[in-house]
């Protein structure tokens, strides 16, 4: 199955272009050298190199298994003994220690002429990306080829994405964000893409201004930084579609991008097992709050804690089950977790809890094992208390939990990064906003949140602070 457009706009990273032909022609090249092997590891800096490593094993059809460049040890060596990389593809300054697996250097091999895509079945397995990690151990996710082009095919449709689009974006290339959608999305749509080495709201601003960007995908972090700018805000007025996701886009950075920028963002939501399964579209509504309805293609339900039906009201949560082409194999290694996260009758379950409305708009409530706080026989959503404190002038960051309390099992705990104000006062605020058993009963004024790669804040790392 051809998974890669043949033809299309060349591949910026960082700087350095290289004209489509040309980069698969470096693929191709690297496919030659590592045909035949189990799997392979990718240093993935933000370079061109990493795309024609990339690249090279889906043409040979060989697994290929990201690396974040600064992970720690622990981290690497996880990654590395889980996934039995043979080798690590990297650009020529890159060093492996003894214990890894050999390095292949991928910037000295000269193109080889036109991009054979492998004789690999749809069901082959194309990339092993390693979740964010944000709640545990990332997980080694098996993703194939046919799941890859069933989700890139439902979001072209979704989001109106074609040739003449040029993708702008800065995200790490070792997640599926930044890798699937950011990378193999061009690739296969066949648009341009202009890869802004980080993901600087000035760099976008710079590719609206200077390479005709149409659409930007950003972290909800990249936006919020954006929106205190007005005027790099400003400089994407001219942009088709400004995208987030990851993680969830507070209401207040909408609506100050919103009217900054004149475009309401489209929230998207997926994981490395689903990639993308619901999204706002780019004809029609988008709320802030909301991530839209599924793709093309994708089934969600919700389901209760005792495994009941839970009605699209809009209001009662449950948690998200997804069924779709676009799902992962399992997790490589983890038999039994596979198994847990599937239902008898094929459904994932995600672990994130989400309310459904009668117009199928879904809202995430959160994670349920972080976000979803249990107080006085109360069900709390973080998210929203979340939203409450950041609609303070003087907060710019806030995470929410529940805490061990004796009396109501847990109490609302906020961690803010605010100038200017004091506890009681962002107390005040949000019981001015929201029903008394969602007041946080204790903030924790703080310096910064604890975040991953992806700008994920890590809760179970804020009772360190
Ligand atoms: P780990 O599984 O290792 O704990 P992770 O779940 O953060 O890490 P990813 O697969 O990168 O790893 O992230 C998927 C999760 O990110 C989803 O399950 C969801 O909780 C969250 N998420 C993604 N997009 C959104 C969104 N638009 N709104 C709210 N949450 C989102
Ligand atoms: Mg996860």
């Amino acid at each position: 199955m051809d998974l890669l457009g043949g033809t299309g706009g060349p591949v910026r990273v960082a700087g350095r272009e290289l004209p489509r032909d040309e980069l698969f022609g470096r693929a191709s090249a690297v496919a030659a050298e590592i045909r035949g092997a189990g799997a392979v590891a990718v240093h993935a800096t933000a370079s061109l190199e990493t795309v024609a490593a990339v690249v090279g094993g889906l043409l040979a059809g060989v697994p290929v298994v990201p690396l974040p460049p600064d992970s720690g040890p622990a981290e690497r060596a996880h990654i590395l003994g889980d996934s039995g990389a043979e080798l690590i593809l990297a650009g020529g300054r890159t060093e492996v220690s003894a214990t890894e697996p050999p390095l292949l250097p991928v910037d000295w091999l000269s193109p080889h002429d036109g991009g054979v895509d492998a004789e690999a079945a749809p069901d082959a397995t194309a990339l092993i990306l390693y979740t964010s990690g944000t709640t545990g151990a990332p997980k080694g996710v098996l993703i194939s080829r046919s799941a890859i082009a069933a989700g890139l095919d439902a979001l072209a449709e979704a989001w109106a994405w074609t040739p003449g689009d040029v993708l702008v974006h800065g995200l790490p290339l070792f997640h599926v964000h930044g890798l699937v959608l950011g990378v193999l999305g061009p690739l296969r749509v066949g648009s341009p893409l202009v890869h802004t080495g980080r993901p600087k709201p000035e760099l976008y601003a710079a590719a609206a201004r200077d390479d005709g960007g149409s659409l930007f995908f950003g972290v909800p972090t990249v936006w919020s930084r954006t929106a205190a700018d007005p005027s790099t805000a400003g400089a994407l007025s001219g942009a088709r579609l400004l995208v987030s996701g990851s993680a969830p886009l507070p209401v207040p950075v909408f609506e100050r991008l919103s009217a900054l920028t004149g475009h309401r963002p489209v929230e998207r939501y997926g994981m490395t097992e689903t990639l993308i399964t619901v999204s706002a579209r780019a004809e029609g509504d988008r709320r802030p709050g909301y991530v839209g309805t599924p793709l093309p293609g994708v089934e969600t339900r919700l389901v209760s804690e005792d495994g009941a039906a839970v009605p699209p009201d809009g209001e009662t949560p449950g948690e998200l089950h997804v069924r779709a082409p676009l799902l992962f194999k399992g997790y490589l290694n983890r038999p039994e977790a596979t198994a847990e996260s599937f239902t008898p009758d094929g459904w994932f379950r995600t672990g994130d809890i989400a309310t459904i409305g009668p117009d199928g708009w879904h809202r995430i409530v959160g994670r349920a094992s972080t976000d979803l706080i249990k107080s006085g026989g109360y069900r709390i959503g973080a998210g929203e208390i979340e939203n409450a404190l950041l609609a303070h002038p003087a907060v710019r960051e806030a995470a929410v939990v529940g805490t061990p309390h004796d009396d109501l099992g847990e109490q609302v705990t906020a961690y803010v990064v605010a100038d200017g104000v004091g506890e009681r006062q962002l107390i005040d605020f949000v019981a001015e906003r929201l029903s008394a058993h969602k007041r946080p009963r204790v903030v924790h004024l703080v310096g910064s949140l604890p975040r991953n790669a992806m700008g994920k804040v890590v809760k179970s790392r804020l009772s360190e602070l």
